[in-house]
């Protein structure tokens, strides 16, 4: 496995491969790996001969006062688990080396990034598309992949991809829980192990959907409303919002129908934390 530290070594390293008609793979992450992120690139090493995973803690995407500071980079455990994976690079560039200068151009994806994170993280999507865009333009992938634990992320980065008609694919790959079903997530470090137990709820919330729309509920925000009361159980919970929202726009509906994003944000101690399913009533 080789380490880039530039975009000079790792266009040249994906070059090569591209000369051996091999087919580049890229999954985009800001570190601090766990199964998630291996689960990622696990499907990246099925499907691709190629692959590079790209560490950068991005400072665009985080607001004042966000956690990007004290975000965890061991760099060394990293490598250690891509190598194991059987990643081929690790594109692991320093913030100069991405934004050499004021960063004066940017990747804005409209209507979709004005929902759910959108609301209280301005400018975090704006960040992620135009840290994705570099990283397609640097690396070239034929495919990346990104976890469905970012919902709202994955839809706008397919859309970014689309109206720009960049020459990739994009893939989506479902979220890795904890056996309590918390999602995991690099941020979970930040949690004790009671805040842990407390986070179980955030998915129990999403499995309360699950259920009422099974049992044929269709009013949306019947279900919010017993969502909150599950997450509403556990002191500790803050919650930012409960959606359910058209798995296509992103725009709140009223009534269940179609495919459905369910999404959840709360603050837990020093920990925001995100989660979502989607539903397909055609299929229930
Ligand atoms: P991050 O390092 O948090 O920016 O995440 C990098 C990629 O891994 C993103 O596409 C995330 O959606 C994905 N990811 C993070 N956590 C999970 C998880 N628990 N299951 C699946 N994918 C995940």
């Amino acid at each position: 496995m080789e380490v880039a530290k530039t975009i000079e070594s790792v266009r040249g390293l994906v070059k090569a491969a591209r000369s051996e008609g091999k087919k580049i793979g890229l999954v985009p992450t800001m570190g601090a790996l766990h199964i998630g992120h291996i689960s990622l690139i696990e499907t990246a090493v099925k499907k691709c001969d190629f692959v590079v995973v790209s560490i950068f803690v991005n400072p665009t995407q985080f607001g004042p006062g966000e956690d990007f500071e004290k975000y965890p980079r061991p760099l060394e455990a990293d490598l250690e688990i891509c190598e194991k994976a059987g990643v081929d690079v690790v594109f692991a560039p320093t913030p100069e080396q991405m934004y050499p200068s004021e960063n004066i151009t940017w990747v804005n994806v409209e209507k979709l990034t004005e929902t759910l994170c959108g609301r209280s993280r301005p400018g975090h999507f704006r960040g992620v598309t135009t840290v994705c865009a570099k990283l397609f333009n640097i690396v070239a992938p034929d495919v990346a992949f990104f976890g469905q634990k970012d919902a709202q992320q994955a839809i706008v980065i397919k859309r970014m991809v689309a109206d720009l008609n960049m020459p990739l694919e994009i893939v989506v790959c479902p979220t890795v829980r904890e056996p309590n079903g918390l999602a995991v997530s690099s941020r979970n470090k930040y949690l004790t192990k009671e805040q842990k137990q407390d986070a179980a709820y955030i998915y129990k919330s999403l499995q309360k959907c699950q259920e009422m729309i099974k049992a044929g509920t269709k009013d949306a925000g019947a279900i919010i409303s017993e969502m909150k009361k599950v997450l509403n159980q556990v002191p500790s919970i803050e919650i930012e919002y409960v959606s359910i929202v058209d798995a296509r726009n992103l725009q709140s509906i009223d009534r269940i129908a179609g495919k459905i994003l369910a999404a959840v944000a709360v603050r837990i101690g020093p920990a925001r934390l995100i989660d979502n399913i989607i539903v397909d009533t055609r299929e229930q």
